[in-house]
């Protein structure tokens, strides 16, 4: 599922393809993803311009089109962008085509059809609308601690939570908890002042490094959690059987050894 880190390599890969190139078509082929506006309006809005620039923020891609129009990419579980000339080159899940001048085209890919294509006048707006959190990468440690400090649910969950920080999905939850050493069930609130500062430095390295490698589980160190999440991985630092459990309804892998959940009674009160 595309988190902060897949959105961002989209995010990239659209800036070195789709701007600054006439729009002369948008082919809608599943009306199904578009949110708050028909193919017919998208397709009005949009011929004749150009993206101009884009802009990320959480698991959301926006892409400015004009002052007030912005196009709103939300990958789901499957989405994903696709440059290409050829007319035969067109993915098997294109949901919308976006021709550009001289036959260049971008696909909207989306297996499973949980993404949302849709236009926004304002970005910041919509965000606020959404009540969304601030990006997981532009939070500094003050606010990292505020929002883990006020609240009371699972570490884990208060990552995962898009209101309080977006972009963090579940497999990168894992991995930051990994690094960090803590157990994903801790309750956030009673975490020590070292510990967050921990987790807010191990937030930012997996997001940063994970960007770094374009998202591509194939390039990630051997070190970290993802290449041996799954029935039988062993943990890459002790060498442990992995544990799964569901956290907030999503399944969590971790290590018991490496990340160890504090007794209550250790803790000051
Ligand atoms: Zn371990």
């Amino acid at each position: 599922m595309p988190e902060l880190s897949e959105v961002e390599t989209f995010k990239r890969y659209f800036d070195a393809t789709s701007l600054h190139q006439r729009i002369v078509d948008v082919d809608v082929r599943s009306a199904y993803l578009l949110k708050g506006i028909s193919g017919r309006k998208l397709a009005r809005y949009l011929k004749g311009r150009q993206f101009e620039s884009s802009r990320r923020h959480g698991k959301h891609l926006f892409a400015r089109a004009h002052d007030e129009i912005w196009l709103r990419l939300h990958f789901g579980m499957t989405g994903s962008l696709h440059y290409f000339k050829d007319e035969e080159r067109v993915p098997s899940h294109t949901r919308v085509l976006f021709v550009f001048a001289k036959n260049r085209r971008l696909a909207f890919d989306d297996q499973r059809k949980f993404g949302e294509v849709g236009l926004v006048k304002d970005v910041d707006e919509f965000l606020t609308n959404r009540g969304l959190g601030p990006d997981a990468l532009d939070v500094d440690l003050a606010q990292f601690k505020n929002i883990l400090a006020k609240h009371h649910g699972a570490v884990k969950s208060i990552l995962l939570n898009q209101k309080l920080i977006a972009g963090i999905g579940n497999i990168y939850a894992d991995e930051i908890l990994f690094r960090a050493r803590i157990h994903p069930a801790t309750k956030a609130a009673r975490l020590s002042e070292n510990k967050m500062k921990r987790l807010f430095r191990a937030m930012r390295y997996i997001l940063k490094n994970a960007i770094e490698s374009k998202a591509d589980v194939g390039v990630l160190p051997r070190s970290w959690l993802l290449p041996h999440r799954g029935t039988r991985g062993k943990c890459p630092r002790c060498g442990r059987e992995l544990k799964s459990t569901t956290i907030g309804g999503r399944s969590t892998w971790f290590c018991t050894h490496c990340q160890k959940r504090a007794s209550g009674g250790r803790l000051p009160a």
